[in-house]
């Protein structure tokens, strides 16, 4: 049975199956000694989603528009780990997932398997706002050390969301600036005109994707 505080399932929800608490088990998590384990991804499934464009969260096939569901600092640097979802998937992972839902909540790193590859995060921290990039623009994976990642293309607009409720241009700027440090230091590795990027791609966030910036919603 679906947990009660959660809000009723959107319809592509309703064939995903529900774990021990009553959790729809999104289709990236992996399945480890018979248990979900939400912080893994499954094998093989981020290739499948990029190739047949299927979506991450429910698994059906994808239309030209699609969402990311990003943290502040990818609407920055652009670049995320996650391959995109439909918009009605990825706008309920924000009221239900509860890493999303609790910013103060630790990811918790006990136990990982070895060589598991962690389910979106490349920065370790939890950001407390999450924002919904809506594009028809393709992305393109890139690899990065051991892992792929994805450049992301331009959006149609951008949703920002704070504990399962629409967050406030205050809450997006606050939590771009704490991050910015992560981005810089990675910036001053690879020299001047790295940090000058950062900074250009960093103006642009402000004045378009962030709340009140031109193509915000
Ligand atoms: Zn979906």
């Amino acid at each position: 049975m679906l947990a009660p505080h959660l809000p009723p399932l959107p319809d592509r929800f309703k064939q995903l199956p529900l774990d021990p608490r009553g959790y729809p088990v999104p289709k990236f998590v992996a399945q480890i000694d018979g248990r979900w384990d939400f912080r893994v991804v499954r094998p093989g499934w981020l290739v499948e989603c990029f190739k047949m464009h299927r979506c991450w969260l429910c698994g059906d096939p994808l239309g030209r528009t699609r969402t990311f569901v990003i943290g502040p600092m990818c609407s920055v640097n652009r670049v995320t780990s996650e391959p995109p979802s439909h918009y009605e998937c990825a706008e309920y992972a924000t009221r239900a997932c509860p890493f999303m839902l609790f910013p103060n909540r630790k990811r918790d790193e006990t136990n990982m398997p070895a060589d598991g590859v962690i389910a979106d995060g490349h920065i370790p921290r939890n950001p407390g706002v999450i924002c919904l990039w809506i594009t028809r623009e393709p992305y393109k994976p890139f690899q990065a050390g051991n892992t792929v990642l994805f450049r992301l293309g331009d959006p149609e607009r951008c949703q920002w969301r704070r504990e399962g409720r629409p967050a406030t241009r205050e809450e997006v700027l606050q939590s771009i600036e704490s991050g910015l440090p992560l981005l810089h230091a990675i910036a001053e590795k690879e020299g001047p005109r790295a940090i000058e990027e950062l900074m250009r791609l960093r103006g642009v966030a402000l004045q378009t994707y962030v709340p009140g910036g031109l193509l915000a919603a």
